[in-house]
């Protein structure tokens, strides 16, 4: 026996999802159709509006509803210092604390040239693009990444590209915690990463 053909395609969709594999997708696909077909109905309008309605914020790459992100039109926010994180994931595990008041640039990934993931994906060229523009009044970026080994390579790839713009870089490091995490982290271990960044400096004039 096999599935219809549109059964075969949704499992096939699912297996896009994080840690879906064949069996789960398959168990997924026939709990919405056999048994679940209004929630299934609810989750493709849920799917279709975030898709149209949710766009990166074109100035920090978070995601956001409106033209420009809350943070980036916040005026009480300190514009001088400028948070990289792997996620929208992480910034809100940053705000959820109330230990970082500058803005954000959120990388949505880290580099992984195997997945083909490079720093076009990640934004860095539009971060370099952002620090070099007419009106930056960046004057720190500090890297708030987990210490996975792509994250470290993510991170001196980026504190190369700033030692050139002469731009402060400091590693923020949460040891104890992955990416997409730091929601759950204790603010006492935010607080202290802020208070031990790491700086990665450059060669001074
Ligand atoms: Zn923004």
């Amino acid at each position: 026996m096999s599935y219809t053909p549109s059964t075969e395609s949704l499992i096939k969709a699912l297996q896009i999802l994080p840690g879906i594999g064949v069996r789960s997708a398959q168990r997924l696909a026939l709990h919405l159709l056999e048994r679940a077909p209004d929630d299934a109905k609810s989750l493709n309008h849920a799917l279709s509006d975030a898709l149209s309605k949710v766009k990166k914020c074109p100035s920090c790459r978070t995601l956001t509803e409106s033209p420009l992100c809350e943070i980036c039109t916040d005026e009480a926010r300190d514009s001088t210092v400028l948070c990289v994180v792997i996620s929208d994931a992480d910034k809100e595990g940053l705000e959820l604390s109330g230990h970082f008041n500058g803005r954000y640039f959120v990388l949505h990934g880290v580099l992984s040239p195997i997945d083909g993931i490079g720093p076009e994906q990640l934004g860095i060229w539009q971060l370099v693009d952002k620090l070099t523009a007419a009106d930056n009044s960046v004057t720190e970026v500090l890297l708030a990444l987990d210490d996975q080994m792509e994250s470290d390579a993510t991170a001196y790839f980026i504190n190369e590209q700033l030692k050139k713009l002469k731009i402060e870089c400091a590693r923020v490091r949460f040891s104890q915690f992955k990416s997409g995490t730091l929601d759950k982290a204790d603010s006492r271990i935010i607080a202290d990463a802020f208070a031990n960044k790491q700086s990665l400096g450059f060669e001074h004039d």
